[in-house]
């Protein structure tokens, strides 16, 4: 148990009942030695500002930011790290000793942790189909581009969407946009789920025929076991088609590694994540 004098962290959400991070990062924890308190905490969007406020005034150490508060979260800091300006949304807070309050993103840097370390994906001199425009695609952009692709093609269900993310980063590399239905032919090597979709049980409105043997499928959502869409993937013969569990725990350890100055090592907690959700 976490003594009275434990450097206070806690995840914020809205809902939060399910959120994984209290247990990850007392898992990092043990493994490096440290001793914190991490929380989960729901907060309404209305409550947000004034919540971490009062959370750093009383001496909270770092807050971990996940839906709906990712941007508002970005918009209170003081400062934001280039990436978080990047992807224009914050998922770790933490309080220099000046005062100021810095907003960075782990998302992008969770999900490349993942593709390339833990999966052996390469993504340079690939076509890379990154589907979705919300804030979880927007983080993955810039971190994507780094690893120079031939091209990054983002798709969404709501066309404009895309066309403005894809300007917004046109700077940065070779970045387009396409609607889900004009994708005709093109075939990609490696296609990035970042909607919302598998949450439901469905699918982005996506043709088959982007797939092909040595594509590789990603979702950044994650379940039990293969979301709706890694078995899309795999059906229309990927040769490989993971879920954003891996994601989830690599972006909580650079967060880790940001406040505590030391990289937890992941294979095991994801391990065991991975088998604790099954046996729910
Ligand atoms: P968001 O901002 O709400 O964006 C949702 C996106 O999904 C939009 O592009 C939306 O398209 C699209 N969408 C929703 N339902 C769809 C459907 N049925 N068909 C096609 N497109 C659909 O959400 P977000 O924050 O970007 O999160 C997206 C996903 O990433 C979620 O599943 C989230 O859990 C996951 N995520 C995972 C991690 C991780 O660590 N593994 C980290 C961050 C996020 P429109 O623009 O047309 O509405």
């Amino acid at each position: 148990m976490a003594s009275q004098s434990a450097d206070r962290y806690a995840v914020v959400g809205h809902p939060i009942s399910h959120s994984r991070s209290p247990w990850i990062h007392h898992e990092f924890a043990k493994a490096t030695g440290q001793t914190i308190e991490y929380g989960r905490v729901d907060v309404a969007v209305a409550d947000f500002s004034r919540f971490v406020g009062d959370f750093f005034r009383e001496g909270g150490r770092g807050l971990n930011v996940t839906l709906p508060h990712k941007e508002a979260a970005a918009a209170f800091v003081d400062t934001l790290t280039p990436r978080a300006a990047a992807a224009g949304a914050a998922n770790t807070l933490w309080q220099q000793s000046d005062g100021v309050l810095v907003g960075d993103n782990t998302d992008g840097v969770g999900l490349l942790t993942d593709l390339m370390k833990n999966h052996g994906v390469s993504l340079a001199n690939r076509h890379i189909l990154l589907i979705g425009a919300g804030g979880a695609a927007r983080g993955c952009i810039a971190p994507l581009l780094d690893q120079q692709p031939i091209s990054l093609t983002i798709a969404n269900r709501t066309a404009d969407r895309a066309h403005s993310l894809a300007a917004l980063f046109a700077g940065k590399g070779p970045v387009r946009a396409r609607s889900l239905s004009d994708l005709g032919g093109t075939v990609f090597d490696i296609v990035i789920n970042a909607t919302s979709a598998s949450l439901s049980g469905e699918t982005p409105a996506l043709a088959p025929q982007v797939i092909h043997r040595d594509t590789v499928g990603y979702d950044l959502a994650y379940g039990k076991g293969d979301t709706a869409f890694t078995i899309f993937c795999k059906v229309h013969g990927a040769k490989a088609a993971y879920t954003g569990l891996g994601m989830l725990v690599e972006q909580a350890a650079e967060a880790f590694y940001l406040w505590r100055g030391v990289k937890p090592p992941t294979e095991a907690v994801l391990r065991e994540l991975q088998a604790m959700i099954r046996a729910i």
